[in-house]
């Protein structure tokens, strides 16, 4: 038995401390265990990632106790914490706290007590067998006959099929015949939902050929290090191809071999109909992980898959970390999606993260996309993953067609800034008469973006960020999407006194109003963060939809992934520019996969699907790409201009940002910090002068960055966790890193 421990405690030290394991706590610690240490005056809990047998220290303190019945990390989720620590510059408590769930980490949290009923093992109830018992009530009867049937039963369950109170079954309890004692249960995120099984497909002779191969990648057993990118396969597939066809043939493989695997979807396609589709396949062996789960569930969830009772996870970006046992596939669909990066510290991309888990697992990894990132396409036509491509329609269904239609002219046409073209109205239009479907996409809620003084031009901007306020007719306000902040729509402009506002620029709620007035017979739904903040009205909207009773639906990208609705024949991209302005490198990129994703959306039953999109800047490479469904042309246009400014793919990115309120220590520390880099940086480092953010000002702080370029990440953050640990930045400011950043807002 080793006699060190190594121990990360719950504060903010990026260090491991050695302890002494006494023998009073030998028998219970394995790596992975939390336990209660000393620590300086205080005890405080920590987390033992390491077993030694001497410590270069000396008079170790001892460890008081080990605070839960199971060890809560793996040792591949250790080297993965490791390996995170040290990639994303992040403290090693900061990512244990991304790893392990907070009902997990709170030391608390139990499974949920209910009572439970079960016959006695007494002369008394084994003498009743399962006759009709002389002296009991009618009701304390059917209580007996229904436990003698099932054996035992949830209090709650029982009583409820019985339509009786608890009464009768409390007078069995006194007469020695039954026992009610708590039990835990397991909370199911799935509730009561009747799902029907589905069987295999056959498959067309694409999917066959990846199938074949990923199979033959879960079964490699050869050593990972020496050929480990041969173990992670790029399926190119267009929507609609019968991707997730594939990864649940080759789950049903893995989980014959006694092996478990992981499907990470983003969040926001992890609808009730994807959910569905794996649990329709595998049943009770799929656990959820998602951010809409209850503390409850996300614990019991969380220890099912520990102790092996679910062998598939299916989850958003932290199931990445799911605790599976023998793991023998990871399933990253939407590869490409940028919410698989974590918006706050640590910044990780939970599909490279999945790309190491699956290097430490020694297990095989799917990435899949209809228009993957090109990290990964890169990597894919270099030989380093392998490469496999879909490039048709299951049952060989056409993809849509799409047509481009030139705002510029209809604005000249028409005399103003339309909101549906002459196509985009006759197309609905057609739909209404068929009984077909319609989506209309529009990627910014809201009424109006901006809020606008039509004598002196003044526009309403958040008093806290460097943005316009967006303007919401529901309640007549003007809200700022960064902060959140609401504000009254003014009588008088504040610059100028004049009455009169213009509402400028289209958001979901302006679009919603208009096809209101053109289509008043239409049935017409909104779906955007606006609508679905409720719970469940996301699922019911969803649910309307896909049985008929909704026409139109209007949305943000809440609508534009993943969803399979065979009767949607037209959709509209109400201003497709939107995207291709912000002032970001992959601008053309999120386009691109924005529109081909929508355009998805059309045509996936039997009837062909047509897709229109408006768009002032109808020669965008993007925009012409999207519209010809080619996505290799427009990567191969994309990765020269990425090539030529050393953007990624061809480097790696890291932003640092910092932020005060006061703008001068802002602007000095990042020079002094830039000063750093520059006298520490090695070779081949690109640095970039500090400049404001795009949003210069957020929630009141302002905000400067610093761009680092290079081939290896490495090379830079292990100096930069250097000079962030030793600079020492004025009270009040913030320094976040960023590696491999995916939004330079
Ligand atoms: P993707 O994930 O690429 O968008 P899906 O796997 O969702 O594609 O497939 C689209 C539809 O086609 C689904 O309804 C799926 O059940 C069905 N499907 C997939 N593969 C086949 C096949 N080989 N034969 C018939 N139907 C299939
Ligand atoms: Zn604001």
């Amino acid at each position: 038995m080793p006699r060190i421990a190594k121990v990360v405690a719950g504060l903010s030290l990026d260090r491991e401390f050695d302890y002494l394991i006494p023998e009073t706590v030998e028998d219970n610690i394995t790596l992975g265990s939390r336990v209660l240490i000393p620590f300086g005056r205080t005890r405080t809990t920590g987390y033992v990632v390491g077993l030694a047998n001497e410590s270069e220290r000396e008079n170790l303190k001892s460890i008081l106790s080990v605070d839960s019945p199971e060890p809560l990390l793996t040792e591949t989720i250790l080297s993965l914490v490791r390996w995170m620590s040290e990639y994303y510059c992040a403290p090693i408590e900061q990512v244990l706290k991304s790893v392990l769930p907070s009902p997990v980490r709170r030391s608390g949290m139990q499974y949920k007590q209910r009572l439970f009923v079960s016959i006695c093992e007494t002369p008394a109830a084994a003498e009743a067998g399962s006759g009709h018992l002389a002296g009991l009530s009618p009701k304390q009867c059917a209580t007996w006959d229904l436990l003698t049937g099932r054996g035992n039963m949830f209090l709650q369950e029982l009583i409820g099929e019985l339509g009786i109170t608890a009464a009768p079954v409390r007078a069995l309890e006194k007469k020695g015949l039954v026992k009610i004692g708590d039990a835990p249960q397991m909370r199911n995120p799935l509730g009561k939902r009747n799902i029907l099984p589905t069987q295999p497909h056959v498959l067309s002779s694409e999917q066959d050929d990846a199938l074949k191969t990923l199979i033959r990648m879960c079964d490699t057993t050869q050593d990972v290090d020496d050929n480990s990118h041969q173990r992670v396969m790029l399926i190119h597939g267009v929507t609609g191809s019968g991707k997730t066809e594939i990864y649940l043939q080759a789950i049903s493989h893995v989980l014959a071999a006694g092996r478990s695997a992981i499907v990470l979807v983003p969040e926001i396609s992890l609808t009730p109909q994807t959910i569905e589709r794996f649990v329709s396949r595998f049943g009770k062996n799929v656990a959820i992980l998602h951010s809409r789960l209850s503390d409850g569930e996300r614990y019991d969830e969380w220890h099912r898959i520990r102790q092996g009772k679910a062998s598939i996870v299916v989850g958003a970006r932290s199931a990445v970390f799911a605790p599976l046992p023998n793991l023998g596939l990871i399933v990253v669909d939407e590869e490409h999606e940028p919410s698989y990066k974590q918006g706050e510290a640590p910044r990780y991309n939970a599909r490279d993260v999945a790309v190491m888990r699956s290097r430490f697992d020694g297990c095989a990894i799917a990435l899949g996309s209809a228009t993957p990132s090109l990290e990964s396409w890169v990597n894919a036509t270099r030989g380093k993953y392998v490469l496999r491509s879909l490039t048709h329609r299951v049952d060989n269904r056409q993809m849509p067609a799409i047509r481009i239609v030139d705002m510029r002219a209809e604005v000249q046409a028409s005399g103003r800034i339309g909101i549906l073209s002459k196509e985009l109205m006759a197309g609905i239009q057609e739909r209404l008469g068929s009984a077909e479907q319609t989506i209309l996409f529009l990627n910014r809620r809201g009424f109006s973006s901006s809020l606008l003084c039509t004598k002196c031009g003044h526009r309403s901007d958040c008093d806290f960020c460097s943005v316009a306020r967006t303007y919401h007719r529901q309640d007549h306000s003007l809200r700022c999407h960064i902060c959140g902040r609401v504000h009254p729509v003014p009588l008088r402009c504040p610059a100028c006194g004049d009455p009169q506002f213009k509402f400028a620029g289209v958001g979901t709620q302006r679009v919603e109003r208009v096809v209101r007035k053109c289509f008043p017979q239409a049935r017409i739904q909104r779906m955007d963060a606006d609508v679905t903040s409720k719970k469940d009205s996301y699922e019911r909207i969803l649910g309307d939809f896909r049985s008929g009773r909704i026409d139109i639906l209007i949305g943000t990208q809440m609508i534009a992934k993943g969803l399979h609705f065979p009767n949607v024949t037209l959709v509209g991209v109400i201003y497709a520019d939107l995207s291709l302005h912000i002032p970001d490198f992959r601008a053309g990129e999120r386009t691109f996969q924005l529109l081909a994703q929508v355009s998805g959306r059309a045509g996936r039953g039997e009837m062909p699907g047509e897709v229109i999109i408006q768009t002032f800047t109808p020669h965008h490479p993007a925009v012409q790409a999207a519209r010809r469904n080619d996505f290799i042309g427009f990567s191969d246009q994309e990765m020269e201009f990425r090539r030529e400014l050393k953007y990624p793919p061809f480097s790696h990115m890291i932003c640092v940002t910092f932020s005060g309120v006061a703008e001068e220590k802002v602007v000095f520390s990042a020079n002094m910090f830039s000063k750093e880099l520059a006298a520490s940086m090695g070779r081949g480092v690109l640095i970039s002068p500090p400049t404001p953010a795009p949003i210069a000002r957020a929630k009141g702080r302002y905000r400067y960055q610093i761009f680092l370029r290079s081939g290896s990440t490495l090379k830079m953050v292990r100096p930069l966790k250097t000079i962030v640990r030793q600079t020492k930045l004025p009270p009040g400011i913030q320094c976040s890193v960023d590696v491999d950043v995916l939004s330079l807002l």
